[in-house]
C-alpha cells in the first residue's frame, strides 16, 4: 500500500457501534471485564493499551514499514525508552551533533546509570568504526541532524553495527517516512518526535518507536511503555492520527518550499552558507540523493554574515517566520539555536534554523529577503 493510502486508511476503520466515519476518541481509562475475569476485547487499563493510541501506532508502523510502533508521551520519552534497553556496562555510540535533548539524556540520565556513551562525528563512517567496542549494543543515528542538517550513512552504519551485534536506531523526525525510510537501509528501530511533522500543527505532543521485527527488543520496548507509563493522552493520539492523514501532502509541499527558499538564500550576499541536503553544495548531497528517496525535507539552517547579533537581527525583522522553537508545523518558524542548546552546543553563533511551513513560498522568500537586506543597509 502506498504512503498516501496508509496515511488516510490504516487505523481509521469505521466505528462499528454508530458507524462514525471520523474515529471516536476513547477517553476511558478502564475497560469492562468478561464474566470470567478475562478481557476478550483486548483492553483492560489505558496505560497498557488504548484503542485511540492503537490506531495511531498502527498507522505509524505502516508508514515506516515496521511491524509495530510504540507511542510515548513525547519524543524524549521515546528515546529514553530505547536507552532503557541498555544495561550497566554496555556501550552506546551517538552523534556529537544531535538534537540537544537526546545528548542531554545520554549525559545526565544514561551515563550516570553505568552505560558507557561515546559521541562521534557521524558524518564519518570511520569514526563510528573506531568507536565500536565489544560491549556496544546501540548506535544512535540522527539524519539529517538537528540543526546542522548533517547526513549519516544509515546503510554503512548498520553494516558496521550489525557485524558487532549492535542495534541501530534512527531518529527520523526531520525527514519523516515521506522523505526517508530507515528500515530500507538496515535500521532496527526508528524513533520519532510525533510533536513535529506527525502532529504537524504545533498543538500535540507525543513520540514513537517503530520496530522492524518482532522479538525481545520490541517486547522490552512495549513493556517499557506500560511499565514506565509515559503514554500520550487519547486526545493527543487522536489529533496526531488525524494529522497523519495529510502528512504526505504537507511534507511534500513544505519540502518544495524549503528547496526554493534554500536556493534563494544560497545566492543572497548576506548569507554565509546554507545547510540543506537538497543543495548540490551540501557535503552530504550525494548521500541524500541515495538515502532521502522521497525528498530532502523541509528543515534548513543558514549562517548570517556578521555573527550572533546579525543573526538575531534578521530573525527579529521577519514577519512571516515566528521566532519559536520546535518544527514541523504548518507555520514557518525561525530560531537561533546556539542560544537554546546550552553549554555543550556545537552550533555556530550566526546560525538560524528554519522550519519551512505551508505559506506561499513567494511570500516567505520576500519576507526573509527583506529581513536580510535591511540587515545589509546600515541606515535602516
Ligand atoms: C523535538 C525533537 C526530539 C524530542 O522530541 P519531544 O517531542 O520534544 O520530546 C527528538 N529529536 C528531534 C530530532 C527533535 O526535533
Amino acid at each position: 500500500m502506498k504512503l498516501e493510502t496508509v496515511s488516510v486508511r490504516i487505523g481509521r476503520d469505521v466505528e462499528p457501534a454508530a458507524g462514525d466515519v471520523a474515529p471516536a476518541i476513547h477517553l476511558s481509562t478502564t475497560y469492562e471485564r468478561d464474566a470470567d475475569g478475562g478481557f476478550s476485547r483486548g483492553y483492560s487499563y489505558t496505560r497498557e493499551r488504548n484503542p485511540t493510541r492503537r490506531s495511531l501506532e498502527d498507522c505509524i508502523a505502516a508508514l515506516e514499514g515496521g511491524v509495530d510502533a510504540i507511542a510515548f508521551a513525547s519524543g524524549s520519552a521515546a528515546s529514553q525508552a530505547v536507552f532503557s534497553l541498555l544495561r550497566p556496562g554496555e556501550h552506546v555510540v551517538a552523534p556529537v551533533e544531535s538534537y540537544h535533548g537526546t545528548a542531554k539524556q545520554l549525559r545526565t540520565l544514561v551515563a550516570p546509570a553505568g552505560v558507557e556513551c561515546t559521541f562521534v562525528d557521524m558524518t564519518q563512517v570511520a569514526a563510528v568504526e573506531d568507536a565500536l567496542r565489544p560491549n556496544t549494543r546501540l548506535v544512535w543515528v540522527e539524519t539529517p541532524s538537528n540543526p546542522m542538517l548533517n547526513l549519516s550513512d544509515i546503510e554503512a552504519l548498520a553494516g558496521l553495527a550489525h557485524a558487532r551485534g549492535a542495534l541501530v536506531c534512527v531518529d527520523n523526525t526531520f525527514a519523516t517516512p515521506v522523505c526517508q525510510k530507515p528500515f530500507e537501509f538496515g535500521a532496527d528501530l526508528v524513533m520519532h518526535s510525533s510533536t513535529k511533522y506527525f502532529g504537524g500543527h504545533s498543538d500535540a505532543m507525543a513520540g514513537a518507536i517503530v520496530v522492524r521485527e518482532h522479538g525481545t527488543w520490541a517486547e522490552r520496548l512495549r513493556d517499557h511503555q506500560g511499565t514506565a507509563g509515559a503514554v500520550p493522552s487519547p486526545f493527543d493520539c487522536w489529533l496526531i492520527r488525524r494529522s497523519l492523514t495529510t502528512l504526505p501532502c504537507r511534507v511534500r509541499a513544505q519540502t518544495a518550499n524549503a528547496g526554493a527558499l534554500a536556493e534563494f538564500l544560497q545566492q543572497h550576499p548576506q548569507v554565509e552558507r546554507v545547510l540543506y541536503p537538497g543543495l548540490a553544495s551540501h557535503p552530504g548531497h550525494a548521500l541524500a540523493r541515495k538515502q532521502m528517496t522521497g525528498g530532502f525535507g523541509a528543515m534548513l539552517s543558514f549562517c548570517v554574515r556578521g555573527g550572533r547579533s546579525a543573526a538575531f537581527a534578521v530573525a527579529a525583522r521577519t514577519r512571516l517566520f515566528t521566532r519559536a522553537t520546535s518544527l514541523g508545523g504548518v507555520e514557518s518558524l525561525i530560531e537561533h539555536r546556539a542560544s537554546v542548546e546550552g553549554p555543550h552546543s556545537v552550533t555556530p553563533e550566526n546560525l538560524l534554523r528554519v522550519s519551512v511551513g505551508l505559506e506561499h513560498v513567494d511570500d516567505l522568500i520576500a519576507d526573509l529577503g527583506a529581513a536580510l537586506s535591511a540587515h545589509a543597509d546600515p541606515a535602516s
